[in-house]
């Protein structure tokens, strides 16, 4: 076999690269992923129909060169678009769209030729029930993939009243003898059963939409309810119960766990100076100077006004020392345009036995008192209570086997 030129091979890949750049250009990372596994899922249905698709196309009679010529142009269609897929020549949006439309025209272009080139409705039956109605049913799901539930429901209605309007066109065409009372049945047990279909399809969209609503709203309750509004970090409420949870873990395994409690020097001043809204600006910037520093394990939190907390667990006191001298730093060194230069002042304390988190905090709110005292802009550990500090088992001990 005659391999392709490397070279044409590159300005082909790069060729595809732009156009899908270009038709999919705007769109967030969030639907991009979405994107990817519809066009993995469209792939995989197309591809999996298309043995089915070839085979009906292959063993097809002397049918009429019509009926023929409409089928070789639907698998060519298919086979269109399962390369679209796969190549990502075209947006998913695109690609399912217009997946939908050809399906939608080529299953109005065979029924019109059915029904009225090849004599009666009650010879046409049988294909309209096993050709027509099992893909009109196929598409009435596949519309809630595609469109919203409100367009899914409409573009569902469209195809349904278009279909009932061919198929009762030519059931009037046929009179005065007309359709016999067989057919009429038929026909109603037909559209009674795609009524249905499309009322249940989306019944259950719906209502997955309406718990969809619920959930985020939930969600959103949730976050405003555990969450500072102004600096987007933790609040009082979440850090407290963070608080209790790492203790009670700390107590039961051991595990040393500290907390830095720290203050705004002359906060006021700030807001005299500069106006609150600008304050409440710098309260941001210490957030994001903070967030700098601490670790993915580590959470700061909002106590109130220009107070904040940071939960730092496995951290003894000599290592929260540090973890709170590089906060320090941060935040005196943090200049950002017009931001007036602010300091903290730093308590620090380790959980040790029988501490709850109000003493744990209250310790270290006692150190940070000390470094107000001492001339702000400095960290301070707090002293030890009764209980003595939790330390970790070391590397040694953590990885021993059991002795046997
Ligand atoms: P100290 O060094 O002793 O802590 O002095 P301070 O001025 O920081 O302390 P004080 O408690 O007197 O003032 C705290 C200030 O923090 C007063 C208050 O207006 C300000 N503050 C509290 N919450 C906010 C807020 O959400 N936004 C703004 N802009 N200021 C706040
Ligand atoms: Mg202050
Ligand atoms: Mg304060």
């Amino acid at each position: 076999m005659r391999s392709a030129d490397p070279k044409l091979l590159t300005i082909m890949d790069r060729g595809r690269a732009l156009l899908f750049t270009v038709v999919t250009r705007g769109s967030s990372a969030r639907t991009d992923s979405l994107d990817q596994v519809k066009r993995r899922a469209y792939l995989t249905a197309t591809l999996a129909g298309l043995p089915a698709v070839l085979l009906v196309w292959l063993s097809m009679g002397p049918d009429g060169i019509v009926a023929n010529t409409i089928f070789s142009l639907f698998v060519l269609f298919y086979l269109a678009c399962v390369l679209a897929l796969w190549s990502r020549a075209v947006s998913i949006a695109l690609a399912e769209r217009t997946m939908f439309l050809g399906v939608v025209l080529f299953t109005f272009i065979h029924l019109s030729y059915v029904l009225y080139a090849t004599g009666s409705l009650a010879g046409a039956r049988t294909t309209i029930t096993e050709v027509t109605y099992t893909t009109l049913t196929v598409l009435y799901v596949v519309a809630y993939l595609i469109f919203d539930s409100r367009t899914a429901l409409r573009v569902s209605l469209a195809i349904f009243g278009l279909e009932l309007f061919a198929v009762l066109a030519k059931a009037l065409t046929e009179a005065p003898t007309g359709p016999n009372q067989a057919e009429i049945m038929w026909l109603l047990r037909m559209h009674a059963f795609m009524g249905a279909v499309i009322a249940l399809i989306y019944t259950s969209s719906y209502l997955k939409e309406q718990l969809l609503r619920q959930r985020e709203t939930a969600q959103a309750m949730h976050r405003l309810a555990h969450t500072d509004q102004l600096t987007g970090v933790a609040n009082r409420r979440e850090l407290y119960s963070e608080l209790l949870k790492e203790t009670e873990e700390s107590e039961r395994y051991e595990r040393p766990l500290s907390i830095i409690f720290f203050d705004l020097d002359n906060f006021k001043s700030v807001n005299d100076t500069y106006g609150h809204d600008r304050g409440d600006g710098v309260l941001r910037e210490v957030v994001e100077a903070t967030e700098r520093v601490l670790r993915s394990t580590d959470r700061l939190g909002r106590w109130g006004g220009e107070e904040f907390v940071v939960l730092a667990p496995e951290t003894d006191l000599a290592e929260a020392s540090l973890l709170a001298e590089r906060l320090r730093a941060e935040i005196a060194n943090h200049h950002s345009g017009s931001a007036p230069t602010v300091t903290a002042s730093l308590g620090f304390a380790q959980y040790e036995a029988g501490d709850t988190p109000e003493t744990l905090i209250k310790r270290a709110d006692q150190a940070l008192y000390k470094a107000k005292i001492l001339g702000r802009n400095r960290a301070v550990p707090a002293d030890w209570g009764r209980g003595g500090p939790i330390f970790a088992p070391t590397r040694a001990e953590g990885r021993s086997e059991p002795s046997v």
